[in-house]
């Protein structure tokens, strides 16, 4: 029989309290990604399939998921500056679940291996 977890150590239990300060801290979030392109369209003799080619856009893209189907919005550049910290902050906390994420599974697994 594998030994039952004991739960985490003192410093594990320090690293999730020090990761729980960073996540209280996490201000309001925008879900998705935002992206930036460029593109030719379907007609051949516009601007952007000429021999030096002037493409469509730059749009800035934000695409996220709503009821399950992925929905496109094209913002200004100045909604992406009012925006930028929301998704910044939204990043921030993805990286705090993937660190606690991290912390809890060398909790059960650094467990397991002590005899
Ligand atoms: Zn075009």
């Amino acid at each position: 029989m594998p030994e039952r977890w004991t739960g985490p150590t003192a410093a594990q239990r320090r690293a999730q309290a020090k990761i729980a300060d960073a996540l209280a801290s996490v201000s309001l979030c925008l879900p998705g990604s935002v992206t930036t392109r460029s593109y030719r369209c379907g007609k051949p003799n516009c601007a952007c399939h000429a021999d030096l080619p002037r493409l469509h856009g730059p749009y800035i893209q934000w695409t996220r998921r709503v009821d399950g189907k992925t929905v496109h919005t094209n913002l200004t550049e100045e909604q992406l500056a009012d925006y930028q910290q929301l998704f910044d902050n939204a990043r921030r906390l993805r990286e705090l679940v993937g660190q606690l994420e991290a912390l809890t599974l060398q909790a059960i697994s650094s467990n397991s291996h002590s005899e």
